[in-house]
Order: C-alpha cells, then structure tokens, then sequence
C-alpha cells in the first residue's frame, strides 16, 4: 500500500471544495477525507424504480412518472398551482405553493413528468407538495433511474443533499484507490461475519437497489453493525486510556493507621453488624486506597442498602491517617441527614465533622472555612459549596459523591481538585443508588472500578405497590387515616413537572390544607424545597419522632430520608416521574419490620410510556430490574444524567440496539491496546478525533 492515508487526504483534494465549503463540512464534523466518508445516512431513498399512481397509498414515497391533464392556479386559503398527473392505474395531484408562471406553462397538458416525492392526502386525493420533477421530453431517450439507493445525509445550512452526495461519490472513487486502514482483526471480522470497513462504507453509501431497506432503518445491517462495533471498540479504548492515565497520576496511600482503629470503634458503637456485601466492598475501598495511585471507584447500592455507613468507613481511613475527607450530597435536605447521622456515629470518637452548604451564612461560614483551612475540620459534609472558589482544605485525601447521577462530571472534577496538592490527587468514591445495567455499566463506566452493594441489611419489608386513578383519592385518604390511626407514619409525595419548583411547592402546600381538612385526627406536617433548612431540619426531626403521623411533601425527600416506623407512601401523579426517582421514593418505606405499602396515583389518561413505567414498579422492587427497564423506555442518556454529555457520545452505535456487540469488547480493547498500542491510538482518532477529553479522570 502507498502508505497514505484516507484520514491525512484534505477535504481540498476533491473537485469544488473551497474554504467555504470546508467550513461548512466542518460545522458537520468532517475535517478530511476519513471524516466524510463516516458521514453516514440518516436514511434513504429508493429512486431506483418508477412505481404506478394507482399503488400509491398515504405516506409512500416514491418515483412516479405520468401526463399532465390539467395545471391550475387555486385560489384558496393559499395560492397553489394544482398539476393533475395521470398514468394507466391513476391520478395523482402535484401541488406547488410557489411557483413561477415559467413553471406553470411548462407543466401544460400532454407533457409527460417524472415526480419524486411523498404522497399525502389533499383536496383532490393523493397529492404531492413540492415534489422534484423533470419533464420527459424524448420517450426513447429518458434518463436513467438511479442504480442504487439514494442517501439522505445531515446537512447543515447551506449545504444540499445534491451537493454532499457528489463530494461523497468522489470520496469514494479515492477510497476505491485508498482504502481506509482496517483496524479490526480479520479473526474477529470472520467470527461475526462482518463486511470489511471499504465493503461497510461503501455499502452505506451506495446499497444497493434491493438493499433491505428495513433493516437500514432499524440499524441491524451488518454494515452498519461492524462500524457500530468499531464505535464501541474505539469507545472502549477511551476508556481504557483514561484509566491508564490515572494509574500514573498519584495520591497518597492510605494504610491502616495502627493506633487509632477508628474504623474498629465505629462498627462497635453501631447496633447492627455490616453485611457481607458492605464488608466487600469497604474492603475493596481500602486495598484502593492502599494504592498511590488515586481511587475512583463507583460503590452502586439499592436504595436502602447502607451506602452511607461503607462511606463513613473510607473517611475514617482518611482521618485516622491525618488527612480530610469529603462527602458532596446533591440536595441540602440530604447533606444535613448526612451530617447528622456521621456526627452521631462519629463524634464519639472524636472525630471533627463540619457542615457547609450554600445557605450557611455570616460568621458560622467563616468559622468553618477557617477551621477547614486550618485542618482543625477532619470530614466536611455538604451541597454543591463543598466546591466554591473560597474553600480551602489543609489537606484533603479522600472526596465521597453521593447520588453521583445528579452531579455532573465537572461538579465532580471541582471537588478534587480541591485536593490537587502539586503531583498528588486525592481519591475519588463515587456512590450511586441509581444501578446501572452491566452492559451500560461496561461501555459508559469503564474507566471506573465499581463494587456493588447486592444485599439489604436484614429485615427489610418487601413494599406492596399498588396503581390507582385519581378519582380513587378518597379510598387513599382513607387507607392513610387507617394506618396512621394504627400507629404508623405516612409520606404523600407531591410531583410537578420538574423545572417548577414554585408550582410543586404550591401544589403541596395545597394538598397539605387538603388533607388537614380531610384528616382532622392527624397531625400532618409539611416540608418543601422553598423552607428555610432550620425549618425543614425541625419539621423532620419532629416527624422522624412521632410528633406527626402524616408528612406531605415535594420530591425533596426523595434521597436520604430515613424513618423506619414510616410504612406508606402515596406519590401523587406518579406518571409524571421516571422510574429511577419512583424507586428512590419507594425506597423511604420498607425500612422497618411492618408490611409497608407504596400507592401510586396518576391522572388518567395515561401515556403508553406512564403506562409501563406504572406497571414495572408494581412488577418488581428490584432496582437492577428496575434501572434495565428504564433503560429499555428511556434511552441511557437520561439515565446517566449528566455524566454522558462528552463521553458517550455515540454516533452510530446505539447502546441499547447494539448492546450485545460490548460482550467480549474489553478483551478486544484491552489486547489491541496492550499488543498494538499505535493501531489503537488510530482507531480511537478516526471515532473521537479532536474531540476526546482526556481531563476527566
Ligand atoms: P443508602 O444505601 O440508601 O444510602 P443508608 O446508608 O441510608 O442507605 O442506610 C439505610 C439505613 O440502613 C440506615 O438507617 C442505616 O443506618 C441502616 N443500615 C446500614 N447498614 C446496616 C446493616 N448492616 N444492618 C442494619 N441496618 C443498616
Ligand atoms: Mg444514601
């Protein structure tokens, strides 16, 4: 082979691009010849037969070819010109709402036309608007239909499909003469039965006429698998090569620090023993931390199976060996139960814990950044402001995220840098209750060391979950005076659309007088996002014991809020939450030893997706499941909140479509990296190009 390659041969080398035109490829991500060529088809069109007027049916879209018997100017609400088109099967109405009076005397009766376009219903019957056309003016010299389907690509302003199809065709008359470089193994490629990259590229640029157009659509060709795969390989390796990368950063070991067994002290004072699962992965956690290399291991655990408690273990580590720690919560509700949970256990052992968040104002704020900076703070809790400009810690080892899906990579990022001291990072533990399905796991984590937390504490209370219409609500106040009168606790949850604060807040506010009315006997308390915290802090510790039997609120205590004796909960307009958040709501009820209940009421009519979602959390109260389902109805970028943005950024690969390519992946990455370190380098260019950011870790 020449040795050049398709990704070194410039955008210039083909006939009519300039510097304008180049930029406007650019805007589409296409820098060279490599770059267009992997600019794939949305769809296709199948220009490669006329079809008859009388198989036209709404929404074909197809060649037709008839003569004209009348073109008229309309005058109704808009101004049209109506062409009446007829073959030996039937009519069809070509309707233009721009049009020149060139246009109108060209389409005069008895000229013969070739239309190209979709049919829809109109006034006449089948029309279509705006179809391309050209006039037949030879019978015996007609112009050939097209050989093979015709692409659609993505294009930006100023570029037409006519255009990008040309500069491809050249691209691929240069491929023809410079193959792209094949990257998979050819063991590999025989195993699956995938076409080479030339034979995939080609093909997707140019199927054939009795191409299987259905599957293009679906994703499912071969061709279209193989580049998928290629995709998923290339992702892989960004992965890989992030995590090599942090294995050469540093960080300061931390080792049991004889003395002290404050870990020791810890798991003594507590009134249960840590199950088998915590024990793992805290002991996984501390051969991490062992390392001097940094930490950053994902912890995923249920709802509800002691994430926090193998939290406090890792920063007892820290401490005992004479560094700070940091847990981030992503809600200030969360942050304070953190806080006053880890004072109680760890207080006692004389351990420093300080709170920060955004409302912590005047003078206590100061102090606390003082005692931070003075290193007097040994484990500092809080929101979003553990990572403000003004927080300084003495000497920071060991930074905990909890609920790491509502935090964002740069969120993250922030918080340890904090703890940057020249060459050294501080480790990273990252906790999620949200579980990530493994294939999911695999390609968006892979950068990431993750431990799962796979079993409750015992004596946890399967919950019941039951799905009602709204205009059942009285049967629900009933069962909640019912058991509160019994001697149990209560949550009515109130959701609104997300982005409204305000209106959720309202609405539980409302809902609180309501039930009051309803409920006369009861002591209900309310607790939304606008209360000041010292307000929510006292409403939760009087309902947490006892003072109220029923708690009204918004989605603010989704995460964190723990209250055994509390064993019913009804979520108002459950339909309106995604199955991530249902669960994490579900999971404040089971945690004590009665039979709890979860009522799930939603405004009829539901959608097909509300409908389902309804119904996988009646089925099952298997997170894994769960966060599976969610998958399937929701796609995995919702699902990995903000962590996605960047990073799986797939452009042909789908990871739900293509999720049993990632079987055998790693293997495949890892030996490409390893045996031939520069063939991966390129692969990862030719699908991440500029855009891979390696700052991540
Ligand atoms: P999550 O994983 O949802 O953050 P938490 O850490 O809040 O769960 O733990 C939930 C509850 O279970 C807390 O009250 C905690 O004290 C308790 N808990 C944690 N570990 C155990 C255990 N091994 N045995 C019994 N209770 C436990
Ligand atoms: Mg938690």
């Amino acid at each position: 082979m020449s040795g050049v390659l398709l990704q070194d041969i410039p955008l210039t080398r083909l006939k009519g691009v300039g510097e304008a035109l180049s930029d406007k490829l650019a805007r589409l991500g296409i820098h060279d010849l490599q770059g267009l060529l992997f600019h794939l088809p949305l769809r296709y069109e199948d220009r490669t037969q006329v079809s008859s007027l009388g198989s036209l049916r709404v929404g074909s879209t197809a060649v037709v070819e008839g003569e004209v018997i009348s073109a008229q100017v309309q005058l109704g609400r808009r101004r049209s010109l109506l062409v009446r088109l007829r073959d030996a099967t039937g009519l069809l109405g070509l309707r233009f709402f721009h049009f020149s009076a060139a246009m109108k005397k060209q389409l005069e009766p008895g000229v013969r036309l070739r239309c190209y376009g979709e049919a829809r219903p109109g006034a006449t019957g089948l029309e279509i608007y705006h179809p391309e056309f050209r006039v037949l003016k030879d019978a015996l010299a007609e112009p050939a239909l097209e050989q093979t389907l015709t692409p659609v690509y993505p294009i930006t302003e100023g570029l037409q499909q006519q255009r990008i199809r040309q500069l491809v065709q050249q691209g691929l008359a240069l491929m023809a003469a410079t193959p792209p470089e094949e990257l998979l193994p050819p063991s590999f490629l025989n195993h699956q039965a995938f076409p080479t990259l030339t034979a995939a590229l080609q093909y997707l640029h140019q199927p054939p006429a009795d191409a299987d157009l259905e599957q293009l659509a679906t994703g499912l060709h071969p061709a279209q698998r193989r580049l998928a795969l290629e995709e998923l390989l290339a992702q892989q390796l960004g992965m890989l090569l992030l995590r090599q990368q942090s294995r050469c950063q540093q960080a300061t070991p931390l080792l049991p620090a004889g003395q002290m067994q404050l870990e020791q002290q810890l798991l003594q004072s507590l009134p249960f023993a840590p199950t088998a699962a915590q024990q793992r992965v805290c002991a996984e956690i501390f051969q991490d931390l062992a390392q001097p290399q940094p930490m950053l291991r994902l912890v995923q655990g249920d709802v509800g199976s002691g994430k926090t408690l193998v939290a406090a273990l890792a920063c007892l580590r820290a401490i005992a060996c004479g560094y700070q720690a940091a847990l981030m919560a992503p809600t200030e509700l969360l942050a304070e139960q953190h806080y006053r949970n880890l004072i109680q256990w760890l207080e006692p052992l004389g351990v420093q814990v300080d709170w920060l968040a955004g409302k912590l104002k005047g003078r206590q704020r100061e102090t606390t950044l003082q005692r931070l900076a003075a290193g007097e703070t040994q484990l500092l809790i809080g929101t979003h402001a553990l990572f403000q400009e003004q927080v300084v810690f003495q000497r920071l080892a060991l930074v905990v995220i909890d609920e790491q899906h509502r935090f964002g990579v740069h969120q993250r990022l922030a918080l340890r840098d904090k703890g940057i001291q020249g060459q050294t990072l501080p480790h990273q533990l990252i906790m999620t209750a949200t579980p990530i399905p493994r294939t999911l796991a695999m390609s968006a984590y892979a950068d990431l060391d993750v431990s799962v937390i796979d079993e409750l504490p015992p004596g946890r209370q399967p919950v019941t979950t039951l799905v009602l219409p709204d205009n059942r609500r009285p049967e629900v106040v009933e069962r909640v005076r019912h058991a509160c009168l019994e001697g149990r606790q209560a949550y009515w949850v109130c959701t609104l659309i997300e982005e409204s604060e305000a209106l959720e807040c309202q609405a539980a506010e409302n809902t609180h007088l309501e039930l009051q009315a309803a409920l006369p006997e009861l002591q209900i308390a309310l607790v939304h996002g606008r209360m000041k915290p010292t307000e929510k802090t006292a409403v939760m510790d009087a309902f947490k014991r006892g003072e109220y039997q029923l708690l009204v609120a918004t989605t603010v205590i989704e995460v964190g809020v723990d209250v055994p004796n509390a064993s019913l909960m009804i979520i108002d307009n459950a339909e309106r939450l995604g199955l991530a958040q249902l669960h994490q709501l579900r999971g404040r009820v089971g945690r004590g030893n009665t039979d709890s209940y979860c009522v799930l009421v939603y405004h009829p009519p539901l959608s097909e997706q509300g409908r389902e979602r309804l119904q996988v959390m009646r089925q099952t109260s298997d997170g894994f499941v769960i966060a599976q389902k969610d998958l399937e109805i929701r796609g995995p970028g919702e699902l990995l909140g903000t962590r996605q943005t960047g990073e799986i950024e797939l452009r042909i690969a789908s990871l739900q479509r293509d999720a049993d390519l990632l079987e055998g992946l790693r293997p495949l990455a890892e030996q490409l990296l390893f045996q031939e370190p520069d063939k991966a380098r390129r692969l990862l260019q030719r699908w991440r190009g500029e855009s891979v950011r390696f700052a991540q870790v």
